[in-house]
């Protein structure tokens, strides 16, 4: 089976594929997406962990545990120990079943996965008041 999407983390060291269309696409302001992304909020898109295929051919994948977090649950943030691209997070709320993936990671269809829900905005509103930019 192909899979219906397909990308890799900046240096190309790990591969992701992810079958069919996510659950849904959002943007995630809370600190946690600011610190990891380098920008306002993390864009993710959610997944069943058995659709999204992660291959690490060279064991580039490292994993760091988040344990302090609004949901109150940890999450598992793995990453390319290469480039420092997140390819996954892993909320333990769901026992691992959940894959919040990074379409940003996507070489194809990229536009197909803009999001169209924002949560924890609080950040962004904070930042944004009184600007006129269309820029966030
Ligand atoms: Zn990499
Ligand atoms: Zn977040």
């Amino acid at each position: 089976m192909t899979a219906s999407h397909q990308g890799t983390c900046l240096c190309g060291s790990i591969e992701v594929s992810f079958n069919g269309e996510p659950k849904r696409n959002f943007i995630c302001y809370c600190s946690d997406c600011r610190k990891g992304s380098g920008h306002l909020g993390q864009f993710i898109s959610e997944y069943n962990s058995s659709d999204v295929i992660v291959t690490d051919k060279d064991s580039k994948l490292k994993e760091y545990v988040v344990t302090k977090t609004k949901s109150g649950f940890p999450k598992k943030k793995q990453f390319c120990g290469e480039c420092g691209s997140t390819v996954l997070t892993l909320p333990m709320k769901h026992n691992g079943e959940v894959a919040m993936v990074r379409p940003s990671l996507l070489d194809t269809k990229f536009a197909s996965f803009a999001p169209n829900k924002a949560i924890f905005g609080d950040a962004r509103t904070e930042y944004t008041k009184g600007s006129e930019s269309e820029f966030y």
